[in-house]
């Protein structure tokens, strides 16, 4: 049976990056009908903090991207890695290292300006020195000194790897903790993990890993590196691009199948498609499509992808949505049905749910309309044609129907265009020039509330 993981280590956030190779490996368990297991690789101890361990799982949970098994902590396997490396020693597959920190420090810098490559010069691989004194060592696994790793990735082909660009590395540090790649082999292998798809900054450390594997008599998983991603620029997706936390999208008001969406884009595809559900993902997702070269994030594709989520939500969803971001604007809000209809009218005009609240912001208060908009729109002309409206108004029962009927009317008596008496209507009650058709802002913002805006502008006409 396929088994996937993804195993960020919480040292911040979950990113853009992060949240693409979780997906690459839950679609790809779920598509097989697989597992898919969380391990949190905790053991940097400086680095790790549990707030990012609950951001880790707060944007998975959202993201929708559900785990069989996990989460794994590696903090609470340091007795198997001990008991392993104990194992490899006992073997001899592995050795004891005393070097301290200063003395390879001289290695490294004599290496340096010998040209060489820095590595580990395997001092203490057959020593029959006597140890120091009082100096914890480290393990280091006995590389084989011949040969080659080799390995088919599944994304980038074959890779071949001599032994001796390989140094010995360490498995377990003096405090007890595994390395990096000692912890990822023993989690790979405990849990039962058939494909390793990860990020292809670790692309080098898989001979590595393979190394470890050997000496243990495992079976080797397969491999998927999933290229990187860029910024617009061409540089490494980091901060300097903008926004790359996950959680970061909720907050501004992206839809989790909006970003699912984009994120399945991103150095995947499927023919021409761009937008598609979770389950034609999952019917879908192939590991043999992830392209080899780096996928360019790209924030407005993202976006337009948010829009057309937003267009097809349900309105009560919406609605929810929305609620947490109007009430931060303090707007007094209407009945439920009117945010209803107001999220109706509005959905297909913005891109996030924030531009949403921000869109209607007209219906919970008055917006003056900026000076620009006044001396365009509120001209001596215009105003009686609007007191007659008014007065017009004040007499129907509100309806957008009877609404329109009468605007209709008011233009075509006194000889007018439609959009003549329409805008400087719309500026009056909104403040803004691009709402929906303003028979149907109206009829939401209500009799009184329209009549009382109206009358109360009046004042700002001139003459
Ligand atoms: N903890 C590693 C990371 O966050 C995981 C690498 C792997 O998947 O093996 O980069």
């Amino acid at each position: 049976m396929v088994k996937t993981r993804f195993a960020p280590s919480p040292t911040g956030y979950l990113h853009i990056g992060g949240a693409r190779t979780a997906l690459f490996s839950w679609a790809f368990a779920r598509k097989q009908g697989g597992k898919f297991v969380l391990r949190i690789e905790d053991t940097d101890l400086e680095r790790s903090t549990q707030q990012s361990v609950q951001a880790i799982l707060d944007g998975m949970a959202w993201l929708g991207l559900d785990y069989d098994e996990g989460p794994y902590y590696q903090m609470q396997r340091l007795d198997r890695y001990q008991e392993i490396a104990e194992q490899l020693l006992t073997q001899g597959l592995a050795y004891q290292c005393y070097a301290s920190k200063e003395e390879l420090d001289t290695l490294r810098e004599q290496q340096r300006l010998a040209g060489l490559k820095p590595r580990y010069d395997g001092r203490w691989r057959d020593s029959r020195q006597t140890p120091p004194a009082g100096v914890k060592p480290v393990v280091r696994l006995k590389t084989p000194q011949e040969g080659y790793v080799v390995f088919d990735d599944l994304v980038k082909g074959k890779i071949s790897v001599a032994n001796h660009e390989l140094d010995d590395l360490v498995l377990l540090r003096s405090d007890g903790t595994p390395t990096y790649n000692f912890g990822v082999v023993l989690d790979d292998l405990d849990m039962g993990i058939t494909h390793v798809i990860r990020g292809d900054d670790h692309v080098n450390n898989t001979p590595r890993q393979i190394n470890i594997l050997k000496a243990l008599g495992a079976s080797i998983p397969q491999y998927a590196h999933v290229p990187m991603i860029l910024g617009a620029d061409g540089e490494r997706l980091s901060k300097r691009h903008g926004a790359v936390s996950v959680m970061h999208y909720r907050d501004q008001g992206y839809l989790p199948e909006a970003l699912i969406n984009y994120l399945a884009r991103l150095g995947w595809s499927h023919g021409d498609e761009e937008i598609f559900s979770r389950e034609q993902l999952i019917e879908w997702f192939d590991l043999t499509a992830i392209s080899r070269s780096p996928a360019k994030f790209n924030p407005e594709k993202l976006t337009w992808l948010n829009q057309h989520y937003l267009k097809t939500a349900d309105d009560t969803r919406l609605v929810e949505l929305v609620m947490p971001f109007l009430l931060e604007r303090s707007y007094h809000l209407p009945a439920a049905e009117n945010l209803l209809k107001i999220v109706n009218l509005l959905k297909d005009r913005v891109g996030t749910i924030e531009e949403l609240a921000d869109a209607s912001a007209y219906f919970f208060r008055t917006i003056e309309p900026p000076e620009a908009l006044r001396t365009q729109y509120f001209t001596a002309e215009i105003r009686p044609v609007l007191e007659y409206l008014v007065d017009r108004l004040a007499q129907i029962e509100w309806q957008r129907e009877t609404i329109h009927r009468e605007i209709k009317q008011t233009v075509s008596s006194h000889n007018l265009k439609f959009p003549s008496l329409a805008m400087p209507l719309r500026v009056m009650v909104t403040g803004e020039t691009q709402t929906p058709a303003i028979d149907a802002v109206l009829e939401l913002l209500g009799k009184e509330e329209t009549l009382h805006r109206l009358r109360g502008r009046m004042e700002i006409f001139p003459g």
